[in-house]
């Protein structure tokens, strides 16, 4: 059973939706790096919208009824949004999620040194990064330096055209496969200038010593202030149309922004206060298996229920279990496209396509469906008719051959509330390479889905 290509459905006013629909989410990525950056913009397309931060809200004693609009932020890095319904909360909600870290390198506490006249940052990789991939690439860095007076200074450097790019090397030999790239080796390349007139003992860090003299210039930090700093290494340059049809996507980042983005986009969408109420949690350390304050594994999303059912008056321990267990869920993340240059990793039936639409996996994992969610028979019915009610393109896969592919996702740890979910997503070329590509009928097609199921989940 083969599933039609969505474009071949589409009359002019779906193209040119399709298109604006692109345009805003190359936009986001560019504004959107780093997770920090993910969430100071999803509050500010929010605020636009008429969200209101949830604590605020509390802090002044203001009831929460059908038809607000809050977010919820842990550590500018997770963020829950809920558009409140008319129904009960312990009736459960419509939840979209997905995360909104990716793969990079991070600059270490103690980074900079200098070795024969070259100045480098020496990083520690985040995520499934393909090591080789990411030399001889321009570079740019995104993040935070937090320094001990408690300010915080922004840093982003090589994304404006006249900024400088940083770099990792490469040998000219070609070298044997397995000793392509060691992680110790993917230190960025940041100087070669000495700073001339130094006294004796300085001399021979005077390449370091003008680096850390630009970075004071700039960003009034001294070297100490690596120690609490978050400063992630990512692909240098903007989102770009791909194919001489202009079809796809190629950018950094996409997974798992590509569903970040259209679940958010559906969310803002949602102009009437729906009946049950339609959340959009989007969340950080998916790459490093979800741990941490701002991970899916940590408490963050029952506290921003717990504190919304508070703030509507109608907190209780069992009200919060049923608000949770009572919920549905479209975990998102990317599925790897099938792509006929690797065919031999792929099996046809139950691979996803692009172009196809929306991805729904079943269940997760390899060999043995070992460490998936599987979702249930009849909520991927439900699932199903949601999407065929409203013409939204969807094909399922695995994540892979039975014993070849796999991944993680976070489906299975909203599962421990007992609620419905199912792990969906959009097909990526070069999962977890430094630019990856989309459709944009499939991003179009994940982002009709989401508003469908926050209708009618
Ligand atoms: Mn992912
Ligand atoms: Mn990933």
């Amino acid at each position: 059973m083969e599933r039609r290509n969505a474009w071949l459905s589409y009359k002019e006013a779906e193209e040119a939706e399709m298109e604006k629909l692109a345009k805003a989410y190359r936009e986001f990525l560019d504004k959107g790096k780093t997770e920090r950056e993910c969430v100071a913009e999803i509050v500010k397309e929010a605020e636009a919208t008429g969200y209101e931060s949830l604590e605020s809200k509390i802090k002044k004693g203001e009831k929460i009824k059908a038809g607000d609009k809050v977010y919820a932020v842990g550590m500018k890095k997770i963020i829950a949004l809920f558009h409140v319904g008319y129904e009960e909360l312990s009736g459960g909600m419509s939840i979209l999620c997905a995360h909104i870290d990716s793969p990079r390198l991070d600059v270490k506490q103690n980074p900079l040194y200098e070795d024969t006249d070259l100045v480098y940052l020496d990083t520690h990789y985040y995520g499934g990064v393909k090591k080789y991939q990411w030399v001889t690439l321009p570079l740019a860095m995104h993040g935070v330096v937090a320094k001990k007076d408690g300010s915080v200074v922004e840093v982003s450097i090589g994304e404006d055209e006249e900024d400088p790019v940083l770099y990792i090397t490469d040998l000219l030999i070609q070298k044997k496969a397995a000793e392509v790239i060691e992680g110790e080796k993917l230190d960025i390349l940041i100087g070669s200038r000495p700073l001339a007139d130094l006294p004796d003992d300085k001399k021979k860090d005077a390449v370091k010593q003008n680096v850390l003299n630009i970075l004071n210039e700039k960003y009034g930090i001294e070297e100490e202030d690596f120690l609490s700093a978050e400063l992630e290494i990512v692909p240098a340059g903007k989102a770009r149309d791909c194919g001489l049809d202009r079809s796809m996507i190629a950018a950094y980042g996409q997974d798992d922004r590509v569903c970040a983005y259209t679940s958010l986009a559906a969310m803002l969408e949602m102009k009437e206060t729906p009946k049950r109420t339609g959340c959009c949690l989007l969340v950080d350390k998916e790459e490093i298996g979800s741990v941490g304050a701002t991970g899916m594994q940590s408490r963050f999303f029952e506290n921003s229920v717990a504190e919304l059912l508070d703030g509507m008056g109608c907190y209780s321990e069992l009200a919060l279990r049923r608000a949770l267990r009572n919920s549905s869920m479209l975990s998102s993340d990317v599925s790897a496209g099938y792509d006929p240059a690797y065919a031999e990793a792929f099996e046809k039936k139950n691979a996803a396509y692009l172009g196809r639409g929306i991805v729904l996996n079943k269940f997760t994992g390899a060999r043995g469906k070992s460490g998936s969610n599987d979702a249930n028979a009849e909520y991927v019915a439900r699932v199903r008719r949601i999407f065929d009610d409203h013409d939204v393109a969807f094909q399922t896969a695995e994540l892979g051959k039975v014993d070849f592919g796999g991944g993680g996702t976070i489906a299975y740890i909203a599962a421990l509330y007992g609620m419905e979910v199912i792990d969906s997503g959009v097909a990526v070329l070069s999962m977890h390479a430094p630019w990856e590509v989309t459709s944009k009928a499939d991003v179009y097609e994940a982002y009709k889905a989401y508003k469908a199921f926050l209708l009618d989940a």
